[in-house]
């Protein structure tokens, strides 16, 4: 993708005097604050020529602290009659200015804030101003020397609630997950398509979290056409992207820092890849030299294109043909293979190795053969998408981590993570304690892990740091 030459926008950001001038809101608000009350809180009635959003006394606190979420509980009153996606100023109980947000009638998350500048008007250019920064911050990073595939918007962490786009060599795909972002969608497309000159703009508006937010699942080209084939280089390893019905948005761009780790931790070592998705992590593992890697994930079809990405990296073709026979036997017992060929001993066998199961299950499964590896990798699907979750999800961290301790030999190394935003960074670490301790092992953190630098975090916005990781090695 030839993306052009990212100028930063002028400063300040000046707004234009469009017919969607916002501004004159702005002036009219001001008449509110005028005509406050003795108590010095606008009456309801009187702001009504504007819509706007009120807060309870006192709960503007967050949004002080640049939080950009405003929760149901923490609103007064919503003046006029807007509908989801428009762009309403936020007040505080007196009347006074706080934010330009978008709102959601449907949301436990009544707004998400575009703005805290009582000047900037939310229109296309101010869109692709941020949009033009965003991407200027990314090119500082000087990630393209490495990998031509690249977060390129990272949602509230960029100022952009809400939405992400992530490239994938020639072209992007868009992800839609607030009615903000929804309503400036094609707005956004325009502009990314400028900027970026994509050859295609692919939409996976499709994750669960849609729901929430009332918003209906779309999964479709936007600009362009999508290519036959979609691919990623990342230093230097190639990977196809399911861009259509991949997870996310077809490929894990926040792992990439991390299985570069695990190609340099994985030299003449029997590897453990669990929930391996393509094949990231073990490709990885084979390039670094590992001895052997036994891959697991439940999904046929990610399976069938780590087999494909083995092939395209030649790192072990002799295994690629068993990768096959593994998703294809969807309707046989699923350890099946896990039994009859994952032995040791097996002659035939590549380095790679594929399974095509449940990983609680096949954990137990080679606890129960035996089975003993040098490195294992625990990277599993978001099991607490918020705090309301996180009991359940601590168990099912707690399980896996407790097996694979068990399962490493003395000296081994435990690579795990968590993408769960409902978990803490230091929950997780205290989950895995529970589980090195109820293991019977001691282990100490060589590495704490996070998101790749494509995916900043924003300071005022801690839930923007969902991926979390630990190297230990047990004693
Ligand atoms: N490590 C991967 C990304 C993992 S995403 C990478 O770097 O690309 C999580 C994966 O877990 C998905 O591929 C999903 O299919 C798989 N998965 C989810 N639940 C599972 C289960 N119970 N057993 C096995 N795999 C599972």
């Amino acid at each position: 993708m030839t993306q052009k030459k990212i100028k930063p926008p002028p400063t300040p950001h000046r707004p234009s005097q469009g017919s969607k001038d916002f501004r004159n809101r702005t002036k009219r608000s001001t008449q509110v604050t005028e005509s406050q009350n003795t108590h010095g809180v606008a009456q309801i009635g009187e702001a009504s020529a504007q819509p706007a959003i009120f807060l309870r006394v006192g709960r503007e606190k967050s949004l002080l602290r640049r939080h950009p979420w405003i929760f149901s509980g923490a609103v007064e009153r919503v003046d006029g009659a807007p509908v989801s996606g428009d762009t309403l100023v936020v007040r505080n109980a007196h009347g006074e200015f706080l934010a330009w947000a978008a709102y959601n009638a449907s949301s436990q998350i009544t707004a998400r804030v575009w703005s805290w500048g009582e000047a900037d008007v939310i229109n296309a250019e101010f869109f692709r101003s941020r949009i033009t920064n965003v991407l200027a911050a990314r090119d500082g990073l000087n990630l393209a020397r490495n990998s031509n595939g690249m977060r390129l918007i990272h949602a509230e962490s960029d100022g952009l609630p809400g939405l992400i786009v992530d490239q994938y060599g020639d072209m992007l795909v868009m992800q839609i997950g607030s009615a903000g972002a929804e309503r400036w969608r094609d707005t956004i497309a325009d502009i990314l398509q400028e900027l970026c000159n994509p050859v295609c703009i692919y939409e996976r508006s499709d994750s669960d979290s849609r729901a929430l937010e009332g918003l209906e699942l779309r999964n479709g080209v936007l600009r362009g056409t999508l290519p036959d084939n979609v691919e990623v280089i990342e230093n230097g390893l190639r990977f196809l992207v399911d861009v259509a019905a991949g997870q996310k948005t077809g490929f894990y761009l926040d792992q990439r820092d991390n299985r570069a780790l695990t190609e340099t931790l994985a030299r003449d070592k029997d590897v453990l890849n669990c929930f391996c998705y393509t094949g990231g992590f073990s490709l990885y593992a084979l390039r670094g030299g590992a001895k052997s890697v036994l891959s697991i994930d439940a999904s046929g079809d990610a399976l069938r294109i780590a087999a494909e990405n083995l092939t395209r990296n030649g790192l072990d073709a002799a295994a690629s043909t068993r990768c096959c026979e593994a998703s294809g036997a969807g309707e046989a017992a699923p350890h099946s293979l896990l039994r009859k060929e994952f032995t040791p001993t097996s002659k035939n066998a590549g380095r790679a190795e594929w399974l095509e199961a449940d990983v609680f299950q096949a954990l137990r499964t080679l606890r129960d053969q035996g089975r003993k590896f040098d490195l294992i990798i625990l990277d599993p699907p978001k099991f607490a998408p918020t705090a309301a979750f996180a009991e359940k999800a601590a168990r099912g961290y707690k399980d896996i981590n407790l097996l694979a301790f068990k399962l490493l030999r003395p000296g081994g190394l435990l690579c795990t993570y968590s993408c769960s935003g409902g978990i803490s960074e230091d929950l997780f670490q205290k989950i895995v304690a529970g589980a090195a301790l109820d293991a019977g092992v001691d282990a100490q953190i060589v590495h704490h892990l996070h998101a790749s630098a494509d995916h900043p975090v924003l300071l005022s916005f801690p839930e923007g740091a969902y991926l979390k990781g630990l190297v230990l090695r047990v004693a």
